[in-house]
C-alpha cells in the first residue's frame, strides 16, 4: 500500500517498516551500551509513542522497567501551542535514570514541558529518546540523545502517529502529500 486515504488528506508512503525497524533496534543497542548497570526506566509519552516503545522495549536486554505518561499538545497538522498537564507519573523518580520515549520532536515545546515537570523530581539523569525528529522545527535547544531517525517539516503519520485520530495503526510512516 503506496498511498493511503485518512479523512480529506492522501498520505504517500516515506520510511517503510523495515528501515524503521532497522532505525529502533540501532537506537536500543546504544541505549542497552550506554545505560547498562543503571536499570533505567523508559517513560513511554501516549498515545504516539505507543508502538515505537513497544519496539524499542523488544531489543532492550538490559534490566529495566516501563510506565506510560500522557500529555497531549496537538490537533489537526499543525501545532496548537496548547501545551497540557502531564499525567500519569506515579513512580518515586528519586536517583532515577529516566529515558523519555517520545514518538516526535517537532518544535520541541512538548518535551520542554515535559522536562520541566521531571525537572522537580531529583532524577539521577535524563536521557530522551525519540523516533523521529525535525531539526528544521526545532524552537528550543535540545539535547535529544537517542533519535531514530531525522524527517523534513512534513506532516506524517503512521507507526503510531496520527492525523486526527486516525492513522495509528500501519507499520510505515507516510508523508502527507501536497
Ligand atoms: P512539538 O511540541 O515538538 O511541536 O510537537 C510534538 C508533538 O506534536 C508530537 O508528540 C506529536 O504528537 C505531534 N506532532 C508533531 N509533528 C507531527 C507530525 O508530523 N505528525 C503527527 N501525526 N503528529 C505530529
Amino acid at each position: 500500500m503506496n498511498t493511503i486515504q485518512i479523512k480529506d488528506k492522501t498520505f504517500a508512503v516515506s520510511i517503510p517498516a523495515a528501515v524503521i525497524q532497522r532505525e529502533v533496534a540501532r537506537v536500543a543497542e546504544e541505549i542497552n551500551r550506554d545505560l547498562a548497570g543503571k536499570n533505567p526506566l523508559f517513560l513511554s509519552v501516549l498515545n504516539g509513542s505507543f508502538m515505537f516503545t513497544a519496539d524499542l522495549m523488544k531489543h532492550i536486554t538490559i534490566p529495566c522497567e516501563v510506565s506510560f505518561v500522557k500529555l497531549a499538545s496537538y490537533q489537526g497538522v499543525s501545532s496548537t501551542g496548547t501545551i497540557k498537564e502531564v499525567i500519569g507519573i506515579n513512580e518515586d523518580l528519586t536517583n532515577r535514570t529516566v529515558v523519555i520515549v517520545e514518538d516526535i520532536v517537532d518544535t520541541g515545546l512538548t518535551m520542554q514541558r515535559l522536562l520541566e515537570t521531571l525537572g522537580t523530581r531529583s532524577l539521577k539523569e535524563l536521557h530522551i529518546a525519540s523516533l523521529l525528529v525535525k531539526p528544521g522545527k526545532l524552537k528550543i535547544d535540545l539535547n535529544i540523545a537517542y533519535v531514530a531517525m531525522r524527517i523534513p517539516n512534513d506532516f506524517i503519520v503512521g507507526y503510531g502517529l496520527d492525523y486526527d485520530g486516525q492513522g495509528r495503526n500501519y507499520p510505515d510512516i507516510y508523508t502527507v502529500c501536497e
